[in-house]
């Protein structure tokens, strides 16, 4: 008896291990399937080294790139489009590991976790993305060559609109780049890069201070020009001329350098690194599994490095796309809509051939906090960008200008969002050395935006 219970016991055990077992490999198949399925080693789906994958859309199903039997993809007949559109939707060879033609490949190849491979039609399925191809075009036309990215999305929807990284190049006709990695032309900025944030990072400093100094209301600080920590010139903070007194709002809108050292160490290496970590850009996005890269920070104790950090330099590295998607959680009342690229996945004949989720969203900030961002963004391009150089915009922005060190240019950064019920959108722009951030970046932002609203709002 005693026996027979011992190898029942067994027996359950061994089931139980093997339901488990099972059930992590369904698992596996609905998460990977179809990663599995579009692995370039896999014979079935590949014929003679050709991967039988269908086509790239854009928004409004403008064909961006069309994959054929003979393995030379056709694109779309514009210069201006096949250049602005290369890093979402990728090459044919997939040196570019974040295009679209590459990391979607199973769902142009038709995967399904049911029905595996098999395609009713025989062809390649259709995927359309989030983007529109002339914002793009536009917006690699605004960078006129010079090295950054432009991204812009609709803080409601979770679309990603616009998406450009430079420099980039002529599918049709790559350049031979030898392995040699042309100033990062392979790399999707936008998504898989960081840069040093310079003034832009203000933006979370304040959002710290709001939601945990007291007094912010009646704070007065009268900007020395220069703060010394020590005796080298290193030891200093430093303003381009004397702000005079200003109010909290002021010193944003200043960019004070010395007002933001002072609120940077009133609220603190622990808190600032908290608040870091809560606004959403140490950590990484997911646009439809494509990863964007990690921020990162050193918070430390001593004053001086701790001030730096506040004001966005030190050891700060953000990346453009998390940047845009907290200024699309301010424009929200403090949520932020996860980004995505799909818009949809059609067999060839146009029906549905997948489902589409609703987007994430989180909450990054108080309601009341971006509500008081929101009056200060504003007041930013009031008080010292100019309305006048954004017409028709209802704008919200902060600029940067990033010192990167060993006498370079400083980058230059412009983020925001317009407040406008048809135009939901937040954007980010980089101009790499571009110099002056409001000036060069604010340039680009007002370009692209003043093309996106002069057509029919994008549905
Ligand atoms: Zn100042």
């Amino acid at each position: 008896m005693k026996k027979m219970k011992k190898r029942a016991r067994l027996c359950i055990a061994l089931a139980l291990v093997l339901l488990v077992g099972l059930g992590y490999y369904v698992y596996e198949l609905a998460r990977d399937g179809g990663d599995w399925a579009a692995y370039p080693g896999n014979g079935d789906v590949y014929t003679n080294g050709y991967l039988g994958k269908g086509a790239i859309y854009d928004r409004n199903e403008t064909l961006l790139m069309e994959n054929t039997d003979t393995g030379v993809p056709y694109y779309n007949e514009s210069y201006d489009i096949r250049t602005a559109t290369l890093h979402a939707v990728g090459d044919a060879v997939g040196n570019i590991s974040t295009g679209a033609n590459r990391v979607f490949a199973d769902k142009l190849v038709g995967y399904s976790f049911l029905t595996g491979t098999h395609s009713v039609t025989g062809n390649g399925r259709h995927l359309i993305l989030t983007i529109d191809a002339d914002t793009c075009a536009a917006a690699n036309g605004a960078l006129a060559g010079r090295n950054g990215t432009v991204g812009v999305y609709n803080y409601k929807t979770g679309e990603v609109l616009c998406m450009v990284s430079s420099p980039n190049y002529d599918p049709t006709d790559p350049p031979d780049l030898s392995g040699e990695d042309m100033d990062g032309a392979y790399y999707n900025k936008f998504i898989s890069s960081t840069f040093v944030p310079g003034s832009i990072f203000k933006v979370i400093t304040a959002t710290a201070a709001i939601e945990t100094l007291d007094g912010l209301d009646s704070y007065e600080y009268t900007c020395p020009e220069v703060i010394s920590f020590g005796d080298a010139e290193t030891d200093r903070i430093t303003c381009p001329y004397g702000h005079g007194t200003q109010s909290f709002e002021d010193a944003l809108a200043n960019s004070c350098n010395c007002a933001f050292a002072d609120i940077t160490l009133k609220v603190g290496p622990s808190v600032l690194e908290e608040y870091t970590k809560k606004s959403g850009i140490t950590g990484q996005y997911s646009l439809n599994g494509i990863k964007t890269a990690a921020g990162t920070f050193d918070f430390p104790s001593t004053d001086l490095a701790l001030a730096w950090a506040g004001i966005g330099q030190y050891h700060d590295m953000v990346n453009p796309c998390a940047m845009m998607v907290y200024m699309g959680a301010i424009a929200n009342g403090g949520v932020a809509v996860n980004p995505t690229l799909i818009k949809d996945v059609t067999f060839a004949n146009g029906w549905d051939a997948d489902f589409t989720f609703k987007p994430g969203k989180e909450r990054l900030l108080e309601e009341s906090t971006a509500e008081k961002l929101d009056s200060m963004l504003h007041n930013d391009v009031v008080a010292t960008y100019g309305e006048d150089n954004f017409p028709g915009l209802d704008l919200c922005a902060k600029s940067g200008t990033a010192e990167v060190g060993d006498g370079n240019t400083p980058h230059s950064w412009f983020y925001g969002y317009i407040r406008n019920e048809d135009y939901p959108y937040a954007f980010v722009v980089l101009v790499e050395n571009g110099g002056s951030g409001a000036a060069v970046a604010g340039d680009v932002a007002n370009e692209v935006l003043q093309e996106m609203i002069s057509k029919a709002p994008m549905d």
